[in-house]
C-alpha cells in the first residue's frame, strides 16, 4: 500500500526521461540519488525489482533512508553512503544511472568505478550531465561504450541531455560509424568535426528538434555575452581565447543553420 504511494509521486520532467532509459527488469544504482526519488519510483512501479541508491552526502542519505522506510520499500531499495560506484559489488546491478552531476564528475565516478571492477555486469549506462556531456561522450567513447540514444528535455527554462550507453560487442565498430562526422556534409579538419559531435551529440545532430535548437541559441547567446566581457581585455591570453570562441561560436552557428534548412 505505501509503496503506492512511491509510485504515484510524480518525477519532474528530466528525472521521467531518466527513468524511462532505464531498461525493464534492471537493477538499478542510482549514483548521486539525493531523494531517492529514482529508485522509490522504479521499484514501485514494478519497472526494477531491485535498486540501490548511493549517496555521498549524510543528509540526503538520512532523508532518502528515511522515504524509503516509510514508503515500505526498504527491503528492495539499499540506501548506501560512499563515493561513486564503491557502493554496489561487481555484479549487483544490470544498469547504473549518474544523473543531475557535471559530465566531468560523471567521468570519473566512472573511471574510478572500472578500475575498481565496478561495472562487471553492468549493461546499460543511464548518464545525465547538467555541463559537460562532451567529457561523458568521450569517456564511453574510449571505453568501449556504444552511445545508443540521446535526447534532450527541457524543464524549467533548462535543456538538460540524457545519454543511454551500451556494453555491446561491436561497440567500437557502431561508434566509429557514429562518430563519423561525414552526414554534417560540411568542410572541416576531421577531428574539429569530431569534437563537434563529441560536444552536441552524434544522435542529437542526426535527429534535432525544438529543443536542440533551443539549447543551442540559448549556449550561443552565453558564448556571445563571454565574447564580449574578454573584448574589454587586451591580454595577448585574451585575444587567443577571443579567436578559439569566435571559431567555435562561427562552427556552431554554421551546422545549426545547415541543420535548419535540412528540415525547412
Ligand atoms: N541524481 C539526482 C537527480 O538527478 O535529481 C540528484 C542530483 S544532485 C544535484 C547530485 C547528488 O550527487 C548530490 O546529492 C551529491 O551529494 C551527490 N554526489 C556528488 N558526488 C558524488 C559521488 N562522488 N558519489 C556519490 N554521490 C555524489
Amino acid at each position: 500500500m505505501k509503496a503506492a504511494a512511491a509510485a504515484r509521486r510524480a518525477l519532474s520532467a528530466r528525472l521521467s526521461a531518466v527513468a524511462e532509459l532505464v531498461p525493464p527488469g534492471a537493477r538499478v544504482a542510482d549514483i548521486g540519488s539525493d531523494h531517492a526519488l529514482l529508485p522509490a519510483w522504479l521499484v514501485s512501479t514494478g519497472k526494477s525489482p531491485f535498486a540501490v541508491a548511493g549517496e555521498v552526502r549524510d543528509g540526503p542519505l538520512r532523508q532518502s533512508m528515511a522515504r524509503i522506510e516509510a514508503d515500505g520499500l526498504a527491503d528492495v531499495v539499499a540506501v548506501r553512503k560512499g563515493d561513486g560506484l564503491a557502493v554496489i559489488a561487481p555484479g549487483e546491478v544490470d544498469c547504473v544511472v549518474i544523473a543531475g552531476m557535471g559530465g566531468a564528475l560523471i567521468a570519473s565516478i566512472l573511471d574510478a568505478g572500472e578500475a575498481a571492477g565496478k561495472l562487471r555486469g553492468v549493461r546499460t549506462l543511464v548518464l545525465q550531465p547538467n555541463v559537460g556531456e562532451d567529457l561523458v561522450r568521450r569517456w564511453l567513447l574510449e571505453h568501449g561504450w556504444h552511445l545508443a540514444s540521446e535526447r534532450i528535455v527541457e524543464e524549467d527554462g533548462r535543456w538538460y541531455e540524457m545519454l543511454e550507453a551500451r556494453r555491446l560487442k561491436d561497440a567500437d565498430r557502431l561508434n566509429a560509424a557514429l562518430y563519423d562526422p561525414s552526414f554534417l556534409g560540411l568542410e572541416h579538419p576531421p577531428e574539429r568535426l569530431r569534437a563537434l559531435l563529441l560536444r552536441m551529440g552524434p544522435w542529437l545532430l542526426r535527429q534535432p528538434d525544438e529543443r536542440f535548437f533551443g539549447k543551442w541559441r540559448s549556449e550561443l547567446d552565453k558564448m556571445e555575452t563571454i565574447r564580449r566581457q574578454i573584448e574589454r581585455s587586451d591580454s595577448p591570453e585574451a585575444a587567443r581565447k577571443l579567436r578559439e570562441l569566435g571559431e567555435e561560436i562561427a562552427l556552431i552557428g554554421e551546422v545549426m543553420a545547415c541543420l535548419q534548412a535540412g528540415i525547412s
